[in-house]
């Protein structure tokens, strides 16, 4: 197939807030082939973009948007006890899940229907039910837009942190990631102690859940607290969970005994995000076209109509209330397009 270029395109369909926003140009490419052809340096304004779920356009994107299709599922290497596999980035992230779930490649099951494509899960080191992607990545192979060749990271050339790796933060925009290569296990590590999927196991009576089971509890989760953007425009979680200082957290909790915490570090703990905006009444809330999930505080959703300034400044609201009331700077997790 050769690249296909459209001008003026509605990116409604192709992003999950479902804001009505337009780009310039839109260019689909699904080969590294392609990609030496684009010559990037000719376009000073540029996107990447796999299934737009965790984008807020502020408004009409005056520049050229490159959408990955780059397709395929390979095994580059098995032994007895692991299998790694060479993922195009623009396989939908879900349906290699299940790929995986379905020939018994353990140790992706928890981040099953997190919505994207496999070229931007490395880019936040997607995470979900105690599992990150990073615990599963052996390495990045990418196109360097600038010098215009291909590269391959390693694990640990990610740089991965929580919701962040060197493609989120110092090389935002630079790399394309074509493809990721997963190592997984053949022999079954279950995840199961997070409370969530225990409690459907028990439930259930499953008493020694095989990955599917466990697939297919995160799946039941999801569905049940997070809107669905098919039917409510979202990006998932809006916000980071803060770090914070023992002393600060201490603060906090004098005035709410029982503000919920875990452990990073001798000196910080992290504080659930959606705890704070729930405890300042945020949770259900609606300004405008735009508001707070009645189910889950961390999602800012679209009521139909909602523009991208909006949903942005109702986020700025969030955050300076958040500061005010507990000296907390929330941080965005979506990324916001200006
Ligand atoms: C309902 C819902 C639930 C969610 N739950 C979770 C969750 O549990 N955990 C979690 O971590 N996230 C979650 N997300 C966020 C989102 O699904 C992930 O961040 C996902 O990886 C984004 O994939 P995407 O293909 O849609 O990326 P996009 O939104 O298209 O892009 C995201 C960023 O990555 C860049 N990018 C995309 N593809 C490439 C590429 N191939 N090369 C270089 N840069 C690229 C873009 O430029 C952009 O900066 C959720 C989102 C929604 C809507």
């Amino acid at each position: 197939m050769p690249i296909t270029k459209q001008q003026n395109v509605s990116l409604k369909p192709i992003t999950t807030f479902g804001v009505d926003v337009k780009a310039k140009e839109l260019i689909e490419f699904e080969s590294i082939n392609q990609l030496f052809e684009i010559k990037f340096n000719q376009y000073p304004t540029k996107l990447i973009l796999g299934g737009g779920s965790n984008l807020l356009f502020k408004q009409n994107f005056n520049g050229t948007i490159f959408q990955n299709k780059i397709k395929g599922i390979e095994v580059v290497n098995q032994s007895e006890t692991t299998i790694t596999l060479r993922v195009g980035a623009g396989e939908s992230w879900h349906e290699f899940v299940l790929h995986c779930v379905s020939n018994n490649y353990c140790g992706i099951e928890n981040l099953s229907l997190i919505p994207g494509t496999v070229g931007a899960a490395p880019i936040q080191n997607i995470g979900a039910y105690g599992v990150e992607v990073k615990d599963i990545i052996s390495e990045v192979e990418v196109y360097d837009t600038i010098n215009e060749q291909t590269n391959t990271f390693t694990n640990s050339e990610c740089k991965f942190g929580y919701r962040d790796s060197i493609f989120k933060s110092i090389y935002k925009n630079r790399y394309i990631i074509t493809y990721v290569h997963f190592k997984l296990s053949l022999t079954p590590k279950i995840s199961s102690n997070y409370g969530a999927i225990n409690s459907i196991l028990v439930e259930q009576k499953i008493e020694n859940p095989s990955i599917k089971d466990i697939s297919n509890a995160v799946i039941a989760i999801r569905q049940s607290k997070l809107p669905d953007p098919k039917k409510l425009g979202n990006a998932g979680s809006f916000f980071k969970n803060p770090v914070v200082t023992n002393d600060c957290f201490l603060e906090i909790k004098t005035k709410y005994p029982s503000v919920p915490s875990f452990t990073v570090s001798e000196s910080h703990v992290k504080i659930p995000a959606g705890w704070l905006i729930e405890t300042l009444g945020w949770k259900g809330k609606t300004i405008g076209n735009c508001g707070v999930h009645y189910l889950q505080a961390l999602v800012l959703v679209n009521y139909g109509e909602a523009s991208g300034t909006e949903i942005f400044d109702l986020s700025e609201k969030i955050i300076q209330d958040v500061f005010s009331n507990f000296n907390i700077i929330l941080e965005r997790e979506v990324n916001i397009i200006e």
